[in-house]
């Protein structure tokens, strides 16, 4: 298949890209700017360049930013959406978090729907963010859960519940979309909790990371070294499996019209912990001498059937997951 993926410099999107590659797929990918495009096809120059080829699109959150991207010749059969905000720096969330995420999602449906008949088939990057409910805990955690949050509540709360919000409400926009606006294409959603492993995505240096490795970024270097933290988000997933999830998701026709909920389940910091003393006795120094195992009993459950029915999802376990990003970030001068 000619696909587009969105967000092409991101630390998910960059698997995504290798994913597909590796499963015989051409690729087009966006990036805000030339260099960070020239970038990760510097990192391909095996790969001809009718397979893997950039378009820019500076800013999602501006209207009609991907019609010109989803033009092409030979046209596209499917459309993967990564690109949007994940970091909690912000001054004004809704120019921060939630237009980039709603803007970006209506955005390139829109422009999919004018400009590229032949898609068939639109994977979108939402997040357990779009599932969790921190007023009401379920008793299981699957696709029909929803995050009840409001759009006051994402503007006017706190950082995390403005991106839980932009996630939320790019996904519940998708999903009116396809079902109002009846185009040639049917829609999936890919829903990860934390999404760790190794980054092999440009950036300019640690400081710097993304979001979600920043927690064992900090652990190897020190951070935590008079105590663990509390385990924040619990449940997580390899950034390889929710690349593949998100290929998966485009090439299967049952798919279609699929929210997937992709977790490898539960963990806790000080599992963590230990599997980086175990692997990395030169990091034993940073952490902690002695710390108590944290609780994995969690007050609800996960039911991730569908992705491994639907997607054939085999998940990677957590010690192959730390150990290659902490080998990742030693490479990137950790
Ligand atoms: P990254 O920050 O590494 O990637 C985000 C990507 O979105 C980058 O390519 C970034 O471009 C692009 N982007 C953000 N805002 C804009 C904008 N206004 N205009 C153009 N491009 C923009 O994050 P991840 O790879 O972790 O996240 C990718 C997707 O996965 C997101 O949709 C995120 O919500 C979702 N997700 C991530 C999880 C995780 O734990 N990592 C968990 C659940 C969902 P640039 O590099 O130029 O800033």
């Amino acid at each position: 298949m000619k696909v587009l993926v969105t967000g092409g410099s991101g630390f998910i999107a960059a698997h995504v890209i290798d994913s597909l590659l590796q499963g015989g797929h051409n690729v087009v990918f966006t990036a805000r700017t030339a260099s960070k495009a020239d970038h990760i096809l510097q990192n391909h120059q095996n790969i001809p360049k009718d397979r893997l080829s950039y378009v820019i699109v500076e800013d999602i959150a501006k209207e009609n930013a991907f019609d010109e991207a989803v033009k092409s010749d030979p046209p596209f059969d499917a459309v993967l959406h990564t690109a949007s905000p994940f970091h909690f720096n912000v001054t004004d969330p809704k120019k921060d978090l939630l237009d980039p995420a709603i803007v970006g999602t209506t955005g390139i449906l829109k422009s999919i729907k004018s400009y590229a008949p032949s898609v068939k088939r639109v994977v979108v990057t939402s997040s357990f963010a779009a599932i969790v409910n921190p007023k009401q805990t379920p008793e299981v955690y699957d696709e029909s859960c929803w995050n009840p949050v409001t759009m006051e509540e994402a503007l006017k709360t706190d950082p995390s519940t403005a991106y839980r919000g932009s996630k939320t409400f790019a996904e519940k926009a998708a999903w009116d979309f396809v079902e109002k606006e009846k185009p040639n294409f049917d829609l999936c959603t890919a829903n990860p909790p934390l999404v760790i492993g190794p980054v092999v995505h440009q950036f300019d240096s640690l400081t710097s990371l993304n979001t979600s490795n920043e927690n064992v970024r900090d652990m190897i270097q020190g951070k935590f070294k008079d105590g663990l933290p509390p385990t924040r988000v619990a449940l997580w997933v390899d950034v390889r499996d929710i690349a593949l999830a998100h290929v998966r998701a485009m090439e299967r026709p049952d798919a279609g019209g699929k929210r997937f909920f992709v977790t490898a389940g539960f963990f806790t910091n000080s599992e963590v912990a230990d599997i980086i003393k175990k692997n990395f006795p030169d990091l034993v120094s940073k952490l902690p001498d002695n710390y108590d195992a944290q609780s994995k009993e969690f007050p609800y459950k996960i039911d991730n059937s569908r992705s491994k029915e639907v997607l054939g999802l085999q998940y990677r376990s957590l010690e192959e997951s730390i150990t290659d990003l902490v080998k990742s970030l030693k490479a990137a001068g950790a």
